[in-house]
């Protein structure tokens, strides 16, 4: 068998099934070999009823003494069984499996594996897997991997058929030389691939991870190096010298830059001037102004007679940065007479307002255009675009490269984001981006007052809400979900409102957003957020990006565990924006001491790099994709704090070896590359 066969070869594999693995992206055995498991299931010794710990997986032991039972009401059809050992007595539950019910035989022993919770005071486990006990002995001890799915595509499946290509051992020639591999400790490819999916022991598991995720830091270090090889620093055709507009704004504002800022400003404006063509990463923590500096460089580029764009990644973002351009540009205009022409374009324009703006932009009646990324790229044509703003995005992908080529113009680039990762990694991440940081907030700014509450705080915080918005404050309250699921007691955006509704006094408008509503719903009700026509916002993690309400002081977040610290940390960025004091409450659901205690981080420390690396001490490597679900990371295996030393190592060993690069290596480097695709930054 090659790894380039396609996975058809494997036995088991027919056209549907061939089908829907190409639904997960699995087209070769190779792609099946690299589609590692998402996490992974270790299977303990059984333990006995009286013995259960609530909260982690256990295999638990026991003899239902009665037949299983169906259990009436609900939407979803039941099945339930209890397992007494002393005092202790705990509830097994199924949804939708009927067939059990005859299955599961009273008098014998199972072991049932699944998690301990306390539901409406009663220790239960919900769909437990269910195993004899001999066959339980067979995975017993091992750690099983769990792969994501897809309809069709089982874990059984997925494990089978890598299992029948593990078997036939050496598959890969391994492209790294030995000689590095010692140096900096890495397995051996083979060994890491066999470990990655089925591992020995944890400490086997902890070398695939090392050796994989070295391989995606390296390719992607290398990659980078390429592509800022290949590519001569361009020429700077978009020159701007005079800064006298900006400082003309500067004096407008109602207040002065940090030294942060002015830093960052200079060094743009330097870039503005130079040789090259402008690059740059701005990266600044939630709420440290980057926005402020956006509009200085796009004015600069105005003045010296250029268009300018502002990309944002949601149209609700767009829509704010155009509302507050216009109006900061108004006041501009009362002050100096300078005129700025601002245009917006989003997906759920009409047809004619697009082409519209279309027209304006090609005969540059339009001076600075805002929009979302993905309908600037698709239809515009500026007349002389020279300055590219995208914010809130991460990486700036190839396609956007391309498209910036396809202008023919080569503006000037910069790319702003909040993610907060420390210089060194930044440096390795970005190539060749030039980096200015914004490392300090505006000083008046006042730091939010964190708190962790249970629940029964909840009338308490109701009171507080009243009494902000009675001084003329608006709220956020942020629910995990968006309607209620019958398989998880998670708070909702949609019942929420509702009961909230009836707690507030009716003078209090409350309103709701979420994800699935449509982009112009969206709009209208971040619009009325913004007149203060609504005053509390009950919403899912859709407002997590850049919104921007000075005027809200009060955040509240239900379910609070249920979130990544980076990303709560993302969210409370959305208050404490403005000069008034601002809170942030967690509603801890649960009595989870480790929950409370990675919550109290938050408490603590405002530095969100800081935040993202005690949270991971905290949950620990057994939670090892936790932060990369948490949406901040883009790679697959590597994590860029957990490995962040990795990271490193990968960075300088591709600078060493970039020029004496092995055939085979560059068969993956191709292969990674067009894989990568839209991840690569330019
Ligand atoms: P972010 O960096 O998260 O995009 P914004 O640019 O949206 O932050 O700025 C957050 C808020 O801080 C805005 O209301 C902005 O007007 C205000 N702001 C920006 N710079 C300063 C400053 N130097 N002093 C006081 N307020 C500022
Ligand atoms: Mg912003």
């Amino acid at each position: 068998m090659k790894i380039t066969d396609s996975v058809r070869r494997l036995k088991g594999v027919g056209d549907k099934v061939e089908n829907n693995l190409n639904k997960l992206g699995i087209f070769t055995v190779e792609d099946l070999l690299e589609y590692y498991p998402r996490a992974y299931q270790t299977y303990d010794v059984p333990v006995d009823v009286s013995d259960i710990i609530p909260g982690k997986h256990l295999a638990v032991r026991g003899v239902l003494h009665r037949s299983l039972v169906r259990i009436p009401g609900g939407h979803v059809e039941k099945t339930a069984g209890t397992l007494v050992d002393g005092d202790t007595r705990l509830q097994l539950l199924w949804y939708r499996m009927p067939y059990l019910r005859k299955q599961v035989i009273a008098g014998k022993t199972y072991i049932f594996y699944g998690v301990v919770k306390n539901k409406n005071g009663q220790w239960t486990m919900e769909q437990p897997e269910i195993y004899e006990p001999e066959a339980y002995e067979k995975i017993c001890s091992t750690i099983q991997p769990i792969y994501s799915l897809t309809e069709g595509v089982h874990q059984k499946l997925i494990g089978k058929l890598v299992r029948q290509v593990l078997e036939e051992k050496t598959l890969f020639q391994d492209y790294l030389p030995e000689k590095l591999r010692m140096e900096f400790q890495l397995a051996e490819y083979n060994f890491a691939l066999q470990n990655i999916h089925y591992p020995k022991n944890q400490e086997t598991l902890t070398l695939a991870r090392r050796r994989l995720g070295f391989d995606e830091f390296f390719l992607f270090a290398l990659a980078i190096r390429r592509m800022k090889a290949s590519r001569e620093r361009s020429e700077n055709i978009h020159p701007a010298s005079d800064r006298t507009w900006a400082e003309q704004f500067i004096g407008c504002l109602e207040y002065r830059l940090t030294n942060a800022q002015l830093r960052a400003w200079k060094e743009i404006s330097a870039d503005f001037s130079g040789p090259h063509v402008m690059n740059r990463l701005l990266q600044g923590d939630v709420g440290s102004g980057k926005t402020v500096i956006a509009q200085l460089t796009l004015l600069t580029a105005v003045q010296a007679g250029y268009q300018g764009c502002l990309m944002a990644p949601t149209e609700v973002l767009a829509r704010q940065h155009y509302e507050s351009f216009v109006n900061d540009f108004e006041k501009f205009y009362q002050k100096t007479g300078i005129c700025l022409r601002i245009g917006l374009l989003t997906g759920s324009m009409k047809a004619k307002e697009k082409r519209a703006v279309y027209e304006a932009l090609e005969t540059h009646e339009i001076d600075i255009l805002i929009g979302t990324h993905a309908v600037i790229q698709e239809k515009v044509h500026f007349h002389d675009l020279g300055m590219v703003i995208t914010d809130e995005q991460h990486r700036f992908g190839v396609s956007q490269r391309e498209w910036l080529f396809g202008k023919g113009s080569l503006p000037h680039v910069l790319v702003m984001s909040a993610t907060p990762i420390p210089r060194t990694l930044a440096i390795i991440l970005y190539g060749d981006l030039d980096i200015s940081v914004i490392d300090e907030l505006p000083e008046k700014r006042k730091p939010i007052k964190n708190c962790v509450v249970d629940p029964g705080y909840r009338p308490a915080a109701y009171r507080f809400i009243e009494n902000q918005v009675r001084q003329g404050h608006q709220v956020y309250i942020i629910c995990p979900m968006v309607e209620e699921s019958e398989f998880m007691d998670l708070e909702n955006v949609l019942d929420y409102t509702e009961k909230i509704r009836k707690i507030l006094p009716p003078s209090i408008k409350v309103a709701y957003l979420h994800g699935k509503m449509t982009g112009t719903q969206k709009d209208e009700i971040m619009e009325r957020f913004h007149r203060q026509e609504i005053q509390v916002l009950v919403s899912t993690t859709v407002i997590e990006v850049g919104i921007n309400v000075p005027n809200a002081t009060v955040m509240m977040v239900e379910n609070a565990e249920r979130f990544g610290l980076a990303q709560l940390h993302q969210l409370r960025g959305r208050v404490g924006r403005g000069d008034d004091q601002s809170y942030c409450i967690f509603v801890q659901s649960g009595k989870s001491e480790s929950a409370k205690e990675r919550l109290e981080i938050l408490v603590k420390s405002n530095d969100g790099f800081k935040i993202a690396s005690e949270d991971l001490k905290l949950r620990g490597p057994g939670d090892m994709f936790g932060l990369r679900q948490s949406g901040l990371m883009d790679f697959h295996i590597g994590d860029l704090y957990q490995d962040s030393d990795l990271l490193q190592v990968a960075g300088d060993c591709a600078k060493k070896y970039e020029n004496q690069i092995p055939e085979n290596l560059e068969r993956r480097m191709e292969r990674y590359m067009r894989l990568a695709g839209n991840d690569v930054i330019l």
